[in-house]
């Protein structure tokens, strides 16, 4: 498979997975939270649909397209790992989706940032919150998804807190 062929399947199944998440939560009540803005590519496809709900976004450097950055009550810039603890009275509620997609050519530094994060994610979900993420993450308590059909096993990630 060439790595243009890879590309395109990773971004396959972040669509898949990202439309099966939010098809999960479906009229559930409170925020959403995307880990990692990037160039907002994701962003977008969270508000396109999923209109009127808010997102909050979490990037440590703001290089997205500008047509795909949050209004500023809902972008928080900084490290997860400084910004995520005490984010739960800015978000108002508990996140019903949380979409993390943080990988990059570091090895070490996205590990070390996907074993914090999965143990740290809970304390701001809501019960039966979907989490969709490029990377594996161990969430206490939370249940593995099947991935939509179509979508290799280990390509992206589902799973969902008990309800
Ligand atoms: N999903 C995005 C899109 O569709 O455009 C792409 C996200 S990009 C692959 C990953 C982003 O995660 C980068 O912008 C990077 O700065 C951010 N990131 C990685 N580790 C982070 C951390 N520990 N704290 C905050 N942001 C982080």
């Amino acid at each position: 498979m060439s790595r243009l062929d890879s590309h395109i399947r990773r971004l396959e199944a972040q669509r898949a997975c990202l439309d099966t998440a939010i098809a999960l939560i479906g009229g559930a009540v409170g925020p959403v939270l995307e880990l990692g803005l990037g160039n907002g590519r994701t962003y977008d496809h969270l508000r396109q649909n999923m209109p009127g709900r808010a997102i909050f976004v979490f990037e440590r450097i703001l290089a997205a397209h500008p047509t795909s950055i949050p209004d500023p009550p809902f972008l928080i810039l900084g490290d997860f790992r400084e910004t995520l603890p005490g984010a739960l009275q800015r978000l108002g509620a508990p996140a019903v989706l949380a979409h993390a997609d943080f990988g990059s050519g570091n090895a070490a530094a996205t590990a070390a940032v996907a074993e914090w994060l999965g143990l740290s994610l809970p304390m701001l979900l809501a019960p039966g919150a979907v989490v969709a993420c490029d990377q594996t993450l161990v969430i206490p308590g939370a249940a593995a998804l099947s991935l939509p059909a179509g979508v290799a096993e280990g390509r992206y990630h589902l799973w969902q807190m008990p309800g």
